[in-house]
């Protein structure tokens, strides 16, 4: 018997249930999967996924280990994990042989050549999610539920051919939104790939289905986008850093965004905006513990008793620093600056300026040899790399003096050096820069400082 939706086509409510890779992490975790998309029919689940834990990462590495002619070890360990899955779900073998035999034959080819560029990348990975939404698929239908397996581009997950973080197409708005409205099925969709026009597939960067998710919520216009993982919402900091971090109940859609843009993992930097641009709460919740209430994203968050809400920190920064007495009262350097940056694509994340200096972060240090020369030909310049971004939020602190220097109070008891300091234009963060070795120190006493423990 298959339990009727009440809708789906046409109207009524919508829901967007993204599954990260732990919640599907094996046979057990894909059973409980199922069991929460069951609870929530009534509500037209539309069900995105990642890829079983660690596959991706299984996956790059396949495709760099067969440029030099290796990989057999780990494609057999990647087929192992989802046939073991198979087996203790009783599902047949014939499921995945599709996409096992593209993937084998792939990795194939793939030793032939030379490294893999990123659109091989992108290929590669592509399986992990291709894989895991098929099973889940198939879960469901065993549990009672009409559900199918699609590939995101399937239903309209068009990209631009940014390999490695690709941009949803405006068209693929409209089309996700025709397409899913005529289902009548629960369709369970790959997070994180996409395909470009020229049907190339594409990713959207690592830890992309939460992205996903808001795509196809504010495509389709969701009532909420839920974002479920394998912690109790969005806390006061990584509990993996500090063990006694807190959920926060609610979060307005600013403060997320600043948490997620330094560092907070559990939610991808760019969910937040088509999410926000549509008005639909996100809430962050936990597979493992689904009664727990998480944390839900709105617009206005409203009064918490605390002043920050919660501190977020980004490690494998690069720190640059540039003095230039050219800049005293002269225009158009930071200009200058700025373009040199911008010709090498490398993104700015935080910055601060003074008369004649301007120190700078970046995330990604990868070639930046000829930037660094460009920028010595107008001014001196120093690089700092293995710096950590640390990022203390909350909308209270707007109105409240003194948190600035209760925060650098507090590292300075702990004998920490602040390297840079910023406090974005909103005014609801502090964001600075510390040695990569003092990145938990640092968030670990800031925790201590604002929520005790
Ligand atoms: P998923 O696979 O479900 O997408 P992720 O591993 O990407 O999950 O994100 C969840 C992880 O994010 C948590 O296990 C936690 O360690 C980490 N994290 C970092 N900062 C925070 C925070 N402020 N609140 C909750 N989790 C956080
Ligand atoms: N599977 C992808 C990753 O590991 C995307 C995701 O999990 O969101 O990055
Ligand atoms: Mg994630």
């Amino acid at each position: 018997m298959f339990l009727e939706l009440t809708k789906f086509h046409g109207g009524g409510i919508l829901i967007v249930m993204k599954f990260g890779g732990t919640s599907v992490g094996n046979a057990e975790r894909i059973r409980n999967v199922a069991s929460i998309v069951k609870s929530h029919i009534k509500r037209n689940p539309v069900v995105v996924v990642s890829a079983v834990t660690k596959i991706t990462d299984a996956l790059i590495r396949l495709a760099k280990e067969c440029a030099q002619g290796k990989g057999d070890e780990t494609l057999a360990h990647i087929e192992d994990v989802h046939y073991g899955i198979l087996g203790q779900l009783d599902i047949d073998k014939a499921l995945l042989k599709e996409n096992l035999e593209e993937l084998k034959s792939l990795a194939a080819k793939a030793k032939s050549g030379r490294s893999p560029d990123a659109e091989a990348l992108d290929y590669f990975q592509s399986f992990g999610e291709r894989i895991s939404s098929k099973i889940v698929a198939e879960q469901l239908n065993r549990i009672g539920i009409k559900a199918k397996a699609f590939d995101s581009w399937e239903l309209g997950f068009f990209t631009d051919s940014k390999f490695g973080s690709a941009e949803p197409l405006k068209i693929a708005y409209s089309s996700l939104d025709k397409n899913i409205r005529k289902l009548e099925i629960v369709p369970v969709i790959t997070g994180f790939i996409g395909k470009t026009e020229n049907n190339e597939i594409t990713t959207l960067g690592r830890g992309g289905s939460d992205y996903t998710a808001a795509v196809i919520g504010a495509a389709i216009d969701a009532d909420e986008i839920q974002i479920w993982t394998d912690v109790n919402g969005i806390m006061s900091t990584d509990p993996k850093i500090a063990s006694n971090a807190k959920t926060i109940g609610k979060v307005s859609f600013a403060e997320a965004s600043e948490l997620a843009y330094f560092g907070a993992r559990v939610l991808h930097p760019k969910t937040i905006l088509p999410a926000m641009n549509r008005n639909i709460p996100v809430k962050v919740l936990n597979s493992f513990n689904p009664k727990n209430s998480g944390t839900t994203i709105v617009r206005k968050a409203g009064k918490n008793s605390h002043i920050v809400k919660a501190i977020a920190c980004k490690k494998g920064i690069t720190m640059i620093s540039i003095e230039s007495t050219r800049m005293l009262g002269a225009y158009g350097f930071l200009e200058q600056l700025f373009d040199i940056f911008y010709k090498y694509s490398k993104s700015v994340d935080v910055v601060s300026t003074s008369e004649v200096g301007v120190s700078l972060t970046i995330d990604n240090d990868e070639n930046i040899g000829e930037l660094v020369k460009e920028l010595k030909e107008i001014s001196d310049v120093n690089v700092l790399k293995n710096k950590a971004i640390i990022c203390v939020v909350g909308e209270g602190m707007r109105r409240t003096p003194g948190v600035a220097g209760k925060v650098f109070t507090a590292l300075g008891k702990k004998r920490i050096n602040v390297d840079m300091i910023s406090q974005g234009a909103s005014e609801i963060n502090i964001t600075f820069i510390v040695g990569g070795k003092d990145a938990n120190a640092s968030v670990k006493a800031l925790h201590k400082e604002y929520f005790g423990g």
